[in-house]
């Protein structure tokens, strides 16, 4: 399946077919920038696939795959703790499921709407099938916003959301997980819900689970792990190491604690780290345990660090790009890295961006920084160790397994090691060498593409 190798052009260079199809999917799907973004990137990584596989034009095969096959928005209502009744919106996006059952996280963020599920859920699609699992592509979520929300709220609106969701769920259909807003408690609330509703102990269904019940070791842990590791390999092709570089991690989530915590194992030292109100700048490394405490347990916000931490300042919100390191890792939402930071992060001596978060660079800011030589790692590539993780959950629950936690992180490992190996081969097939965002798209599409030719006009 591989393209044959072509003179790349340039990599902002659509092929006049593509541009049609893009300008229409535009037409079609007014005011949703970032899937239009989403779906740009990939086009412009495609032409030398195009070249070589003139049938992925044909049958429309293109324009199915940026249909998602099926859209579901639906009402939450729910009470607050005093009684008042809110009214949410509900989403699952069911983008793709050539390769496998839809599969993607649930994010609750008052910013949800249907165009950053689209998003999420084509993106999903596309770093699913660079995993070399079989897994389709899906992402739901709600504009639920559970910031000072209190756990029996947050309990009753999982319990509502799920009483909606719950018919269109299961094993072999679509299995959601978490991501923002979303983790382990409000994954142990959906999964209660479900397994009452439906009167099935189905672990399959949801991953991301407890380790108590069903959930597999090392799968919080390893989107931010797995980042970490692919970074590492980036390096070890120049024969470079993590030891003693500095790092910037952006974010204080799931991704981001983890990700420090694997950094500074390995030798490096994260300088600062971010939520919407603020950055903790620690130029003594950030301290991971005081971080996860207060993260984790207390749910409190990175001032709370600050206040807590002597080496550390409370900075603007928005400013950690300003700050010097060797590697930056974006590990909170999507653009929150435009041209502007990426020129400053070149200025500083930046020489590895890694995407934890899914697009959390502009396609801008991507430009800045490939045109100053800093190797860039897309979340599509970088990221896709957690819903490779779940995949091993999916395999555990499905033979009744729990594998340890040193077995599971050296599997992780394995992928990541497998899918940089496939971005650089596949981004040197194309004329494109070290472009990782050519070899994660094409990659990804070349799966997806071909199994949906093989399946007929479906
Ligand atoms: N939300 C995660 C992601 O963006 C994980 C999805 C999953 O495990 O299904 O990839």
């Amino acid at each position: 399946m591989s393209p044959r190798p072509v003179a790349w052009k340039t990599r902002r260079d659509m092929d006049d077919e593509l541009q049609e199809i893009y300008d229409e999917l535009v037409r079609r799907n007014p005011g949703q920038e970032e899937f239009h973004q989403a779906v740009r990137e990939v086009f412009d990584s495609l032409h030398p696939v195009i070249d070589h596989h003139p049938e992925f034009l044909r049958d429309g095969l293109i324009q199915r795959l940026l249909e998602p096959e099926r859209q579901l928005m639906f009402r939450v209502p729910w009470a607050d703790d005093d009684g008042e009744v809110h009214v949410n919106r509900g989403f699952r996006v069911e983008f793709n499921s050539a390769l496998g059952p839809y599969k993607g996280g649930l994010r609750f963020h008052p910013s949800v709407d249907l165009g950053i599920m689209k998003f999420l859920a084509f993106e999903q699609t596309l770093k699913n099938a660079l995993t070399g699992m079989p897994l389709g592509g899906a992402k739901g979520g709600s504009d639920f916003d559970p910031r000072g929300r209190s756990e029996a709220e947050v309990m009753r609106f999982c319990q509502s959301y799920m009483t909606e969701l719950y018919r269109h769920l299961g094993e072999h259909t679509d299995v959601p997980a978490g991501d923002i807003g979303v983790g382990t408690r409000e994954l142990g609330f959906l999964f209660g819900q479900y397994k009452r509703i439906t009167n099935r102990y189905e672990s399959g269904v949801l991953t991301g689970k407890g380790v108590g019940w069903g959930g597999a070791h090392v799968r919080s842990e390893a989107t931010g792990y797995g980042a970490v590791f692919f970074l590492a390999e980036m390096l070890a092709v120049d024969q470079q190491s993590l030891d003693g570089r500095v790092c910037l991690v952006s974010g204080s989530g799931n991704v981001a604690l983890h990700a420090i915590d694997k950094l500074q194992q390995l030798g490096a030292r994260v300088v600062a780290c971010s939520d919407s109100d603020g950055v903790a700048h620690d130029p003594d490394g950030i301290d991971i345990e005081l971080l996860r405490r207060i993260k984790q347990v207390e749910r409190g916000r990175v001032a709370d660090y600050v206040d807590e931490r002597d080496s550390a300042t409370l900075e603007p919100a928005g400013s950690i790009w300003q700050l010097e390191c060797d590697v930056a890792m974006p590990c909170a939402t999507q653009n929150e890295l435009d041209d502007d930071d990426a020129t400053a992060l070149v200025d500083h001596g930046c020489t590895a961006v890694v995407e934890g978060a899914n697009m959390p660079t502009t396609a801008k800011g991507i430009d800045v920084l490939q045109k100053a030589g800093v190797a860039f790692a897309p979340g599509k590539a970088a990221n896709c160790g957690g819903v490779a993780t779940s995949a091993l959950e999916m395999q555990q629950n499905a033979s009744r397994d729990s594998w340890s936690f040193t077995h599971t992180e050296a599997r992780l490992a394995e992928i990541m090691a497998r899918v940089h190996q496939e971005c650089r081969e596949t981004a040197q097939e194309c004329g494109a060498n070290d472009d990782y965002v050519v070899g994660a798209n094409v990659a990804g599409f070349q799966r997806v593409a071909a199994a949906m030719h093989a399946m007929g006009l479906i």
